[in-house]
């Protein structure tokens, strides 16, 4: 688990949270209360009323993990099993998907034609921006690959984990270790939401909400940090669930510039990330 020094992307809830036998009580100095008790707590994920309804921890930077339980799941299937992953990671072929239970997470045939989304009322003034900064992003996306991102704006009003009318949905949110982050598809319903922190709407170029959602956005789609690859180095590692869908691109939307990358906080889709798209979704149709 690396902390995070930057401004970092942190997105999405973490998907790949199995079911977990019957827990059983744990001594407080074993390596998983050390661990739990170096993370970040999420603890504002709240309902359009502004009822607590979630709140989990953060981990690699921009994923969720929704409780205690979820945690010692990911503790035991991720964080202890890292050096042993990590030293039998071959040298893969810039795009990398998600694997969930041995299958890519990604958007069925059936739903990438019908993702649906809120944004809260709760931005207030901001929330113009956020919808043409979202929109403009899901266009990155939509433009290459045969994904449809829909708008709700009749949930608006209600836009929480709560709402089963949607697909998700985009919520402020503050004082959080990160600038926003998402989910993969096949994160649970109530995780299933992008939050933006305060902190994204005072960023400097290159750095723009717009590139932040872009970022954000290719994990809706399933796409893992590219820099979790071995060819960026040791330094930003989190785990090797995932398969690459082209060859490593230090460039990618998807690869914070921090972790030995190219490319910089503009985080656009480069072509790398486009093929990739293409290819596990196909071109729009
Ligand atoms: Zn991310």
């Amino acid at each position: 688990m690396k902390k995070n020094y930057l401004l970092l992307v942190t997105l999405g809830a973490f998907a790949a949270c199995g079911n977990l036998p019957p827990q059983t009580e744990q001594p407080k100095t074993d390596g998983f209360s050390t661990y739990r008790a170096a993370l970040a707590k999420e603890n504002d994920t709240e309902d359009a009323e502004g009822l607590p309804v979630a709140g989990g921890y953060i981990v690699d930077d921009d994923l969720t993990v929704e409780n205690d339980t979820a945690l010692r799941d990911y503790y035991t299937n991720f964080v202890l099993t890292q050096n042993t992953l990590a030293s039998n990671l071959t040298v893969a072929q810039d795009l990398i998907v998600a694997i969930v239970q041995g299958r890519d997470d990604k958007w069925s045939a059936a739903e990438r034609k019908k993702v649906t989304y809120c944004v809260s009322d709760r931005f207030g003034a901001r929330k113009a921006a956020v919808v043409a900064s979202l929109a403009s992003a899901m266009a990155a996306w939509e433009n290459v690959a045969d994904i449809l991102y829909t708008h709700d704006a009749s949930q608006d009003t209600k836009c929480d984990p709560k709402n089963s009318h949607i697909t998700f949905d985009v919520r402020p949110t503050s004082r959080q270790s990160y600038l926003a982050r998402s989910f993969f598809p096949s994160s649970a319903r109530a995780q299933r939401n992008i939050l933006i922190d305060s902190t994204a709407f005072s960023v400097k170029a290159p750095l723009t909400l717009t590139g932040i959602l872009r970022h954000e956005l290719g994990h809706t789609l399933g796409f893992r940090h590219e820099h979790t690859r071995p060819q960026a180095g040791t330094k930003c590692y989190e785990d090797s669930e995932w398969r690459a869908l082209t060859t490593y691109d230090s460039a990618s939307v998807m690869h914070y510039p921090q972790c030995n990358g190219t490319g910089d906080w503009g985080l656009t889709l480069t072509p790398k990330d486009i093929a990739g798209a293409k290819k596990l979704y196909g071109v729009p149709n």
